[in-house]
Parts: structure tokens; sequence; C-alpha cells
């Protein structure tokens, strides 16, 4: 078994749409095969890339079934289109130094410092929130893959290191940020005008859902919901504050983009989990980032690996390293990974971060130590 024997198989794969095979059509990139383990790169048109994905599980499946394969893994990554945003790579350096290798023990392997792009490019235009000294987004490509949680956790995180943070919902259509900072009071005004945060551990919050009911604002869409997030950007009395955490709609829609240019965001970090970094979201979210001109400080890998409570051993549900390769690939510093863990999304409804709930556990120390990163990267 070797590489050229993987791309025959590739060969044997007919694209419906083009009524290509895969090599012919050139959508083969790197093939690896070491120890019996195949992974290979498909590249292609950004306009395909869902419609590819069956393809690439057929691939997947095809090369698994070669003698002397053991594990197969088609990642399929899509251009971006020509006369579009340029890919994220071009517009960025040489790969960061990605440091240490995977975690052992409970999938908790915290990466590299924030990125050397954070320092390079100029923060983007837009209005500062005044008493703030950092924004630091938190956005995913699509909703589900922990992307509050992360926030609420590394919001806590940073308290618990002393700086001052504070933490906006701007997930409109499903604010989770009440439910896990365990807040439900509503908001007060000192003139009519402005809003009061709450405080949740620590931590100076405020929810579009402490403020608004759900259905008034799913019926928002575009111009509506831009206008009145931007109000409740610029709106609250934060007072003084080391660092602002933006939970953001999910996905890369305008609202994220528009939100993202109304204020002095210095910082983003995207969180995926190990599927959707194999394909196509995280990218979309760093395309995203980019086109605004926001520094991308990381991406973070969710709900990465099944650590068994009884006995500790350590499964990698959906496959290893897909963010510390993707983050690689796009020139994206890799933050860490936080395992899939049951108490972390108990302790997340219940109001109390796993980092405060649980601190000895995994995703707690992996929380800290990504928060520790991002303070000594001068992000929080
Ligand atoms: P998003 O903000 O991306 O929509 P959430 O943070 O709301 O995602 O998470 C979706 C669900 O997954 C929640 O129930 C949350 O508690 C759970 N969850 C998130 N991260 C983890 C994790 N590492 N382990 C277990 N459950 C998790």
């Amino acid at each position: 078994m070797d590489e050229d024997s993987i791309r025959r198989a590739l060969a044997r794969i007919v694209d419906p749409a083009g009524g290509q095979d895969l090599v012919s059509a050139g959508y083969v990139g790197a093939v690896t095969l070491t120890d019996g383990a195949a992974q290979v790169i498909l590249e292609v048109p950004g306009a395909r890339g869902a419609a590819m994905m069956p393809l690439a599980k057929a691939a997947e499946t095809a090369i698994a079934a070669l003698e002397g394969i053991s594990s197969a893994r088609v990642i399929l990554t899509a251009a971006a289109e020509p006369g579009g945003a340029a890919p994220a790579q071009a517009a960025k350096g040489p790969p960061p130094d990605l440091r240490g290798g995977r975690g052992a023990q409970a999938g908790a392997q915290p990466g590299s410092q924030p990125g050397p792009q954070a320092e390079r490019r100029p923060p983007q235009p837009g209005h500062p929130i005044p008493g703030v000294d950092r924004v630091l987004a938190v956005g995913s490509g699509k909703g589900g893959v922990g992307k509050s949680t992360v926030a609420a956790n590394l919001a806590v995180a940073l308290a618990g290191e002393g700086r001052r943070v504070g933490l906006l919902d701007a997930d409109v259509y499903g604010p989770s940020q009440p439910r896990m900072m365990g807040v439900r009071d509503k908001p007060t005004s000192p003139d009519g005008q402005r809003i009061n945060p709450l405080q949740a551990h620590g931590v100076a919050m405020i929810s579009m859902g402490l403020l608004v009911a759900e259905e008034t604002a799913t019926v928002w869409r575009g111009p509506m919901l831009m206008k009145a997030l931007q109000q409740f950007l610029f709106s609250v009395v934060w007072g003084e504050l080391d660092v602002l955490i933006i939970d953001l709609p999910p996905g890369t829609g305008d609202v994220q983009l528009t939100l993202a240019q109304r204020t002095t965001v210095t910082g983003a970090v995207i969180v995926s989990t190990p599927q959707d970094v194999a394909l196509l979201d995280a990218r979309k979210a760093v395309d995203m980032f980019e086109r605004t001109e926001v520094p991308l400080v990381g991406l973070i890998e969710n709900m990465a690996s099944f650590v068994c409570p009884k006995c500790g051993e350590v499964t990698p549900l959906f496959g290893h390293g897909g963010a510390q390769e993707m983050g690689a690939r796009l020139g994206v510093p890799f933050l860490g990974e936080i395992p899939i863990d049951l108490d972390t999304r108990l302790s997340g409804d219940a109001g109390m971060p796993v980092v405060l709930a649980h601190p000895d556990s995994a995703p707690a120390k992996c929380f800290r130590e990504i928060a520790r990163s991002l303070i000594a990267a001068g992000q929080a």
C-alpha cells in the first residue's frame, strides 16, 4: 500500500456534477500515508463545498476499504471564489509555531500563544467602546458548536486571573448567556437611556435575552437587527474593562460582519467542533474575520474527545487534530481543545460555568490555559 494506490482509489470516484473523477478534476491535494493511517486533502471550488461532502465521505470509505489501511481521513477544503475574498492563507504570514504534541490526558492540549498576525495588523476603524480596553469576539461558522460555552468559560477564567471582564451576548436568536451565567434579573438603567450590566461570577454581563422577548428578536432581520445590536453595544455602562468578550451570533452573515465593523474588535476567537474544522464552517468564519480585518487570535476545538467518567479513557469521537491542522493550513494559531464532557453541559445549564463548578476537571484546566495564553499575548 502506498500513496499512489490511494490516488488510484480516488480516481475511481466520479463527481456526478462534472462527470470527472476526483483526480482528473484536480481536486486531490496532499495524500499522506503514515503507518497505515491515510490522509487526503480534497481542494474544491468554494461554491461546490457543500455538494462535495458526500463525495468526500465516499472517498474516505473507499480508502478505508483498501488493504493495509488502518484509518482514513479526507479533509475537504474549499478555495475562495475568484474575485471574492482572498483565501485566508494568502493574506497571512507563515503558519504559526504550533507547540507541543497532542495531550495524552483528557484530550486537553492548550496550544500555541495567540497569533503573530494579531500584532502585525492595525486595528480596523470603528468606534471604541468607552472604558473598554480590548474587545474579543467569539465566533463560529455555525450554531451548536459550543461558542457560548467557550465565551462564558473564558470570561470567568479571565476574571479568575484578575482581569476586569465584560461579556456581551449578541446572539439574538438564541441568547444563552443568561442561562450559562445564571442571571435572570432585568437590567436597570441609570437614566432611562443607558443599561447597567448585571454581575455574575465576577463578570459584568448583558444579553439581548435579558432585554427583549425571544419572539421579538426572532422576527428582526437585517437593518433592524443591526440597529438594535449597535445601540446595545454602545448603551451598556461597562465601566473600566480590560476585555469585553462578545458572544457573536453563530454563522457568518451580515450581522456578524457589520457588528465586527461597528466597533474596534481587537481580536477574534473561532470555536469549532472537529467535524466542521475538517469541512468548511470554520474556514467561513476565518474568511469573515479576514474580510473585516479583525485579527484572528486563534481556533479552539470544542467537543474534541470524550473522557470516560468511569475509567478516564480518552476517545477521539470525531477524529483528532482537525483544528490544529486547519489552523496550520490557514495560518491561524491553535489555542487548545476542550473535551466533550457531561459536567461542562450540566454546569452550563445550571448557570455555573465548568471553570468554577469543577475547577480541577480537564475542560476547566484547558479553559484556564487558554485564558492565560490570551493574557500573555496581550489579547485579554
Ligand atoms: P453555540 O453557542 O455554539 O450554539 P452552546 O455553547 O450553546 O453552542 O452549546 C450547545 C450545547 O452543547 C449546550 O447544551 C452546551 O452545554 C453543550 N456543550 C458545549 N460544549 C460542550 C462540551 N465541551 N462538552 C459537553 N457539552 C458541551
